[in-house]
């Protein structure tokens, strides 16, 4: 079932067909109908971006039940880099759901999940001896994270920044930055957590330095924190939901000196920048900063549910047995899927996919910022990219025109999400294997919808 065929030059051998199609108005009838089921059934908290339900998903396309076919600039938030239905991935997916489907690793384990903590300890940065485990979100990952260094350093205190976004469990509710709508009502949140300043270059006062950005968030850690006191240090490489934040170089590896000055451990949050995102395996690659710690998620697995924490072998390892665990973690269908997953990233080079999206992309949303005046700043790495929308010659934040412009993107036939703090950072996670012409349809329909948008 394993296909040698690129699928970014070429129809995938399963799949919709690579294409931008609509064929009614959006969302559909079939898509209203069921979405008026979906009222009296799913808790109004959950929300959808665009209620258009999913028929088929591959390559670069999403196709809903009324035969709508939309360019993904979404993957399922940054979760299916390989590509929708991967054949490496259904291929291992169905072998392994034959064989067994859930033993328990904690009750009688398997080589599947030996082999996925295998394989990523060899792919994340640092070349010193890892350990991982293995769990089903990502969020669950960073809270066993935070249990292995409060362990291993005997310490309370969590540092996280300013805009950071790490999950929807009560721990990690505490570490994210947004009240609206992540923590609204729903405390009181977990203690010890302990915010610093981050850097952001496009939303400094002065601009500095990102040694300086770093000693800004150091002072504020040593003096309203103390050093001793702190388990660790929990930095998104390039922030996510926060808004795509690229922090000023020299920032990481000036916090991650001052960490190793001080026993505190550098947790990398690789959840949205891992697996070949932005252009590496793991976005701390990027300024050969080596974390202790890597939560991992998101894209992983090709779309099924793993998480992990990989890191220090000796660090990992001061947990008690039976310390770290939970019923699915590591399940057996899933380690398959992300054996699949890495598999179809080595095969098809889809770091330097994520690079060659980049270098498509970044000209042409840098070409609309200049001709447009809406965007501030253009950023990002590899196929995690962003506009900043404001209004005109100000930093002042968008969040009106920016849900305009992703309505509008909507309704154009593309499938674009938006973040940030601010509510105003439109952004593009597109799948790695993205066909060249559905990347440059998109390009063009981006800068058609912006100009309608904002001639209206
Ligand atoms: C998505 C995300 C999480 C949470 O992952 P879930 O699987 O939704 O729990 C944590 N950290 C970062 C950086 C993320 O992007």
């Amino acid at each position: 079932m394993t296909t040698t065929a690129d699928p970014t030059t070429t129809q995938p051998a399963t799949g919709p067909e690579q294409v931008r199609r609509l064929v009614t108005e959006v969302p559909g009838p079939r898509s209203r109908e069921l979405h008026a089921r979906r009222q009296t059934a799913v808790a109004g908290g959950v929300g959808s971006v665009l209620p258009v339900y999913v028929e088929r998903a591959g390559g670069g396309v999403v196709r809903d039940v009324d035969g709508n076919s939309f360019i993904d600039l979404a993957s399922g938030i940054a979760v299916t880099s390989v590509g929708n239905s991967e054949p490496r991935v259904v291929s291992r997916m169905a072998a392994q759901a034959e064989a067994f489907t859930h033993t328990c690793f904690m009750v009688a384990p398997y080589e599947g999940y030996v082999e996925v903590c295998e394989t990523l300890a060899d792919l994340t940065p640092g070349d010193h001896a890892k350990k991982a485990a293995l769990f089903n979100s990502g969020a669950e990952a960073v809270e066993n994270a935070v249990k292995v260094a409060r362990v291993h350093t005997g310490r309370d205190a969590v540092v996280v920044f300013d805009h950071a976004y790490h999950g929807r469990t009560n721990l990690t509710m505490a570490m994210t930055a947004k009240n609206l709508p992540y923590k609204q009502g729903f405390g009181p949140f977990a203690g010890e957590v302990y915010r610093a300043p981050m850097s952001y270059p496009f939303r400094e006062a002065a601009p500095i330095t990102g040694e300086q950005a770093a000693a800004r968030a150091i002072a504020t850690i040593e003096s309203q924190v103390g050093a001793g006191n702190v388990a660790c240090v929990v930095v998104e490489p390039i922030q996510g939901e926060g808004g795509f934040v690229v922090p000023a170089p020299g920032f990481l590896p000036a916090l991650a000196a001052w960490c190793r000055a001080h026993d505190v451990l550098l947790v990398a949050d690789e959840i949205q920048t891992g697996m070949c995102r932005t252009g590496a395996w793991f976005a701390c690659e990027h300024e050969d900063v080596v974390p202790d710690l890597v939560t991992v998620a998101k894209g992983v697995a090709g779309g099924m549910p793993l998480a992990a924490v990989v890191g220090r072998a000796e660090v990992m390892d001061a947990v008690h047995a039976g310390g770290l665990g939970g019923t699915y973690g590591g399940n057996p269908v899933a380690c398959a899927a992300a054996l699949g997953a890495v598999a179809a990233m080595r095969e098809l080079g889809l770091a330097e996919r994520a690079r060659a999206i980049e270098a498509a992309m970044l000209p042409r949303l840098r070409a609309l910022a200049d001709r447009t005046g809406v965007i501030g700043d253009v950023r990002g790495r590899g196929a995690m990219l962003a506009a900043e929308i404001v209004r005109p010659g100000t930093t002042e934040p968008d969040a009106a025109l920016t849900a305009r412009l992703n309505a509008a993107c909507h309704q154009a036939g593309l499938l674009t999400l938006t973040c940030g703090t601010f509510g105003n950072v439109f952004r593009f996670l597109p799948p790695l294997v993205m066909p060249d012409h559905l990347l440059a349809e998109a390009l063009d329909v981006l800068d058609e919808v912006v100009d309608a948008t904002l001639r209206a």
